[in-house]
């Protein structure tokens, strides 16, 4: 950022990035799609923390969310249905030096990376993953995912889902090793921006659960909650964003809530009216996986050779 190096001189930093140094392909999500929001939200992050491009890394599976790293100017990898999670950890347990954000879909995440999710959580690596959950798969064009409410209409359910719908937010808080559970919706930017700004800080993994409209095919399912604010609760105090006042007097329902406390975390994420809204866990003390597998990688090469010849000498007979 730019300061004040004397009463007159202005200190220019030799790098300042622009939001256009984070800003990638055109995305080619539909028109009003709650993707572009989020989008946003990480380049003006990205610019606000002066991330160098080149240290930042931004990965994704499979669904209209995962085209996230197309349209981000900084590394990026877009993988396989469901397997976001374990590439993002590879790349941190040998780079941790890197900023990672992690882009995912309900899908994509609790359904064919369910697997994943529940062991990226317990490793606790630092990154922030961002589960884009509009209950549909929508690049597939309509089929009903995890989150899908019940009796929604959909392509594989014509006559309405089954099942009641997987809470992430709940499911994440009953995972071992659990260091940061936030909720948030993609039609109010300045609880997005504030909540993945404090994603962003925390050390360890972050996840962060983004009701995500997608006005192709589940218009309906958030459409009451974004017209009704009183249909949502704001978490405040503690680990929770600091709202401006015009903001915060949006919401007609806000608690406060300890964050730190996991009971009352798993209370809360049952919740659904209103939908609470914040950070509703963290725990910065957690072990975090890279602190273990980064252990020797400033080494030099003859030292990793004493250290390879030394471990093969066990097996000497
Ligand atoms: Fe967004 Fe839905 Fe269109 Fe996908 S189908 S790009 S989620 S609006």
């Amino acid at each position: 950022m730019f300061g004040l190096k004397d009463d007159w001189e202005l200190e220019v930093p030799e790098r300042y990035f622009t939001l256009e140094d984070y800003e990638g392909g055109t995305a080619r999500w539909c028109p009003g799609c709650g993707d572009l929001a989020v989008l946003t939200a990480v380049q003006r992050i990205c610019r606000d923390e002066q991330l160098p491009p080149e240290k930042t890394v931004c990965v994704s599976g499979i669904g209209c969310s995962s085209r996230f790293p197309h349209y981000m100017k900084t590394y990026g990898f877009h993988g396989l249905h469901g397997r976001a999670l374990p590439v993002a950890c590879g790349v941190k347990s040998r780079r941790p030096d890197l900023t990672v954000w992690v882009a995912t879909g309900d899908g994509d995440c609790c359904s064919i990376g369910a697997g994943h999710w529940v062991h990226a959580i317990r490793y606790n690596m630092d990154m922030v993953v961002m589960l884009f959950d509009n209950a549909i798969y929508g690049l597939t064009k309509n089929q009903t995912s995890p989150t899908s409410p019940q009796g929604l209409h959909t392509n594989t359910h014509p006559r309405g889902a089954w099942l009641p719908p997987l809470n992430p937010t709940a499911a994440t808080l009953g995972f071992a090793n659990v260091s940061f559970v936030a909720q948030t919706v993609d039609w109010n930017p300045a609880h997005l921006y504030a909540t993945l700004v404090r994603a962003y800080e925390h050390k360890g993994l972050s996840f962060v659960r983004i009701l995500q409209r997608c006005p192709t095919y589940t218009s309906q399912v958030f459409a009451e909650m974004q017209k009704d604010p009183s249909q949502l609760l704001l978490l405040t105090g503690g680990d929770n964003p600091e709202l401006d006042a015009a903001t915060a007097r949006t919401f007609p329902n806000q608690q406060a809530h300890d964050s730190r406390d996991l009971a009352a975390a798993r209370r809360v994420a049952e919740q659904h009216e209103p939908l609470p809204i914040g950070v509703l866990y963290r725990d910065p003390e957690r072990p975090r996986y890279e602190d273990f597998t980064t252990v020797g990688l400033g080494m030099s090469d003859a030292d990793k050779l004493v250290g390879l010849e030394r471990e093969l000498d066990k097996f000497s007979v």
